[in-house]
């Protein structure tokens, strides 16, 4: 498989735009380029979705990527090989899914790991006993258990910070600070911090930027253009975006940090296994139409749910009236396919609406084409210390949803039928299953 070379180049587009959309999404399309040298090719996001890193195979000209199975390879002689001599090291099938992340992330490099919290792994394994990480408040709350981990096991220093206040990340950077973890849209409450103004807090006190791009993916996000050094993605949700795989990717901005991942994927054993990676590249294909539904559907959701009388609040982006609408229009190429909210009176109520919802499927994670309806304090925030997610804003109210691509009507007949019935007297509190 030749290596790819691959650079980028913005491409002028329409600059009319109206007011509900993203300043940058208009023209994506146009916009984005992805520029693959060694073939003086170039190719948008959709195309290169659908063909970078896919392997001419050529043992039988399969079009697509062949499941390379095996845990190992033959050598030709002592010392010589094709390129591989065994999978935890590289795989060819992992290999086409990191050049096509590499590429749609517009890094110089990719390690293609087990799960998302595999790739916060390996990428905290790029620090050190008494190093400092400021990191969101509002992080996914595995994010904020690996590094009550890594600070108890390792000493690592750890300081939450709101970062929609830059004033108050710049009064947590100490000498030794070394990375800043970002994650926007933040899980699940969906605060928009900017990305560039927070990366060149980190370049001034020379430390990593890292941000975690799963809630967006790069059709609608693109943090190396805003200074980034290091991405991360749980590839479970949108880029994988069918619900049948785990998995997570860390992609570089340079060849030097992308030669560490490698590195350490190798040394931890974190590498993805072919099948899921194949699965995975199967995904991508489709992201770009994926998401635009994802999007279209979430907006309709969310403007229901404004006008809705048994919602107290929405928590959504795209919506004008969202604390950062104008920061997500600037940053972000859409507003992707997450909506929160909170229904009136309180746990009772929540619990209800949680166990009525027919389309909508109560389950955690979260980028899958179907609907999916979580209950984050006792869910996908269990994990996250009760005063940390109380700060965060995280309060036992707060419904999550993952808008699926279903037909919207359905969406919000079902969220209707659902909210409708929420009459405190009629009802018992669903019992929730606390996981992940
Ligand atoms: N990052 C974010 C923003 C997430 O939402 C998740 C999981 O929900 C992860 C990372 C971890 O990913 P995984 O469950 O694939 O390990």
């Amino acid at each position: 498989m030749p290596a790819l070379k691959i650079a980028h180049k913005t491409i002028k587009g329409n600059d009319e735009e109206d007011a509900d959309t993203p300043v940058a999404s208009s023209d994506h399309r146009k916009r984005f380029c992805v520029f693959i040298t060694t073939k003086e090719d170039c190719m948008r996001l959709q195309t290169a979705a659908i063909h970078t890193g896919v392997d001419k195979d050529s043992a039988f000209n399969s079009v697509i990527t062949p499941i390379y199975q095996t845990s190992t390879f033959r050598f030709d002689s002592v010392g010589q090989t094709k390129g591989y001599d065994y999978s935890r090291t590289a795989n060819p099938t992992r290999k086409a899914l990191e050049q096509n992340l590499t590429a749609l992330e517009g890094g110089a490099g990719s390690s293609a790991v087990a799960t998302g919290m595999a790739a916060i792994t390996v990428a905290l394994h790029l620090f050190r006993t008494g190093d400092h990480i400021i990191c969101t408040h509002d992080c996914y709350g595995g994010t904020e258990r690996l590094l009550r981990t890594y600070q108890e096991l390792f000493g690592l220093a750890v300081t939450y910070v709101d970062m929609t206040d830059l004033g108050a990340v710049e009064a947590s950077v100490r000498p030794e600070t070394k990375a800043l973890w970002i994650e926007t849209p933040s899980n699940p409450l969906l605060n928009i911090v900017d990305i560039r103004a927070l990366c060149a807090i980190a370049k001034k006190q020379s430390a990593l930027a890292i941000v975690d791009n799963t809630f967006l993916s790069p059709y609608n996000q693109r943090p190396f253009e805003l200074g980034a050094d290091l991405i991360v993605h749980s590839t479970t949700k949108y880029l994988n975006g069918h619900s049948d795989v785990v998995g997570g990717a860390i992609i570089a901005k340079t060849q030097e940090l992308a030669e560490r991942l490698q590195y350490l994927t190798n040394a931890l054993g974190q590498g993805a296994s072919p099948f899921d990676c194949w699965l995975v590249l199967r995904g991508i294909k489709t992201l770009v139409p994926r998401m635009k539904e994802h999007e279209h559907n979430a907006a309709i959701v969310a403007k229901f749910l404004s006008e809705h009388p048994n919602v107290q609040r929405v928590y959504y982006p795209g919506l004008k009236n969202h604390p950062h609408h104008e920061l997500a229009r600037r940053q972000q190429y859409g507003f992707g396919g997450m909506v929160s909210f909170e229904v009136k009176g309180g746990i009772r109520e929540a619990n209800h609406v949680l166990g009525s919802t027919k389309v909508f499927t109560l389950a955690e994670s979260l980028g899958g084409i179907e609907s999916l309806i979580e209950h984050p304090a006792s869910m996908s925030h269990a994990s996250m210390k009760p005063d940390l997610r109380e700060k965060a804003g995280i309060n036992e109210r707060v419904i999550r949803l993952s808008v699926g691509i279903e037909d919207s009507q359905d969406l919000v007949d079902d969220l209707d039928q659902a909210l409708k019935s929420v009459l405190p007297s009629k009802h018992t509190a669903t019992k929730i299953a606390v996981g992940a």
